[in-house]
């Protein structure tokens, strides 16, 4: 028998994490996709005083040195209530093992302290109108110019960009070879001379998209991260922490509660369906704690990504069947409804996340070109 109760230390944390959302949803609201929607600095400051920011981190660096697990437990907690932890969610998930892994002294110095006291917010600069799935295509140019880079190009879809104080641009700073050389990573002060802002709005209402447009922007050199050139395989690292982690199965937990405290329970084809979506959540999470163990295959967080968003677009299917009107008449739930598609689309499509399990986890052979 397997026994999936958490122990102790880990419930006295889950349920500290759970005390500390309900406070942060009283104060701030209940967001969708709360990681990427739910925008409070002060409340990221809250998770900063609990420790909750940049907790796995090496304590050399200022983290907690604590496990993925702790954090998959408290993060569960923050998401599945909708609690506003957007504003340091990327540089906790992302940019701060970015620094640790590839950064210099100076940079850790420099950057790391800022993200672990909520401070500052990241955005990421990645995808570009032509270039979103085939990340080496983009054409954002960085030219070095003696002690700075001139940078010029357009990117899109930066979530936060109109509130963040840097972006970590990918970029390119050579045509030459194949595609994937030549791309490097810098930070960019988002308030640099030639950087302008324009939010997209969703279908949602949403808008921490933007539209960020760079033209002659001067960064100085010391603020490119990792090797000029070869920041490829550096970006590709980034891309599996975005992807396996617990934020990608219960973004829409609230909708799923919301759902079935409305379902005609009598009803054996719903019961069914309940059934069915509960099971997925426990393997979807099993599928997290596999990656937070580190137990998973190299590359797996793809499929881990494809599951888990699949996953949360049944449950938004199932409360749109259940809710039907009554669901559009509530601002929050219509939000998490339409918003299903995003899912599958950040952080990569399920297309291409069924390409890396075929062709780097599975090894299957690829279609001749
Ligand atoms: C909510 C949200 C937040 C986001 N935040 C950010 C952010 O902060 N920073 C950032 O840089 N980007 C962000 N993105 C952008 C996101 O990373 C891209 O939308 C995504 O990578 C897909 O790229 P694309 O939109 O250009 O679609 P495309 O790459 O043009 O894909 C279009 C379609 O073609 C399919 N396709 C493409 N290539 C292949 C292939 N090789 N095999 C099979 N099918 C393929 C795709 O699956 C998709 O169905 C965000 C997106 C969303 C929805």
């Amino acid at each position: 028998m397997l026994d999936f109760r958490l122990e102790s230390e880990l419930e006295a944390l889950r349920e500290r994490a759970a005390a500390v959302a309900a406070e942060g949803v009283a104060e701030f609201g209940a967001f969708t996709d709360s990681w990427i929607n739910g925008y409070s600095k002060d409340f990221s400051r809250r998770l900063a005083a609990e420790g909750w920011i940049g907790m796995t981190w090496p304590t050399e660096h200022g983290g907690g040195g604590c496990s993925n697990i702790e954090r998959i437990v408290m993060a569960e907690e923050m998401i599945s209530a909708g609690a506003p932890i957007a504003a340091s969610w990327f540089a906790d998930r992302q940019m701060g093992p970015s620094f640790i892994k590839y950064g210099t002294p100076d940079q850790q110095a420099e950057y790391l302290p800022g993200m672990l006291s909520g401070e500052t917010t990241w955005c990421i600069g990645m995808s570009e109108p032509d270039a979103g799935s085939d990340l080496a295509g983009l054409k954002t140019s960085a030219v070095r110019d003696g002690d700075t880079f001139v940078v010029n190009g357009q990117k899109i879809w930066t979530s936060f960009a109109a509130d963040a104080d840097f972006i970590y641009l990918i970029c390119r700073t050579s045509t030459e070879g194949p595609p994937h050389r030549g791309v490097s990573e810098l930070v960019v002060p988002m308030d640099s001379p030639g950087i302008e802002v324009r939010p997209i709005k969703d279908m949602t209402t949403n808008q921490h998209f933007c539209e960020v447009f760079f033209t002659d922007v001067r960064v100085p050199v010391e603020n490119l991260v990792g090797v000029e050139g070869a920041a490829f395989k550096q970006t590709m690292t980034q891309l599996e922490h975005e992807r396996g982690g617990i934020d990608r199965l219960v973004s829409n937990r609230l909708l799923f509660d919301e759902a079935v405290a409305a379902a005609d329970t009598s009803d054996p084809v719903i019961r069914q369906e309940i059934a069915r979506l509960e099971t997925g959540y426990r393997l979807g999470r099993i599928l997290v704690y596999r990656e937070g163990l580190k137990q998973a295959p190299a590359g797996f967080s793809a499929a881990t990504k494809c599951f888990c968003t699949e996953h949360q677009q049944r449950v938004a299917d199932f409360a749109a069947g259940v809710l039907g009107l009554d669901g559009l008449l509530s601002d929050q739930t219509r939000r998490f409804i339409n918003y299903a598609p995003a899912y599958t689309i950040m952080g990569g499509t399920s297309n291409v996340m069924r390409n890396i399990l075929g062709e780097r986890v599975l090894g299957l052979p690829r279609e001749p070109r």
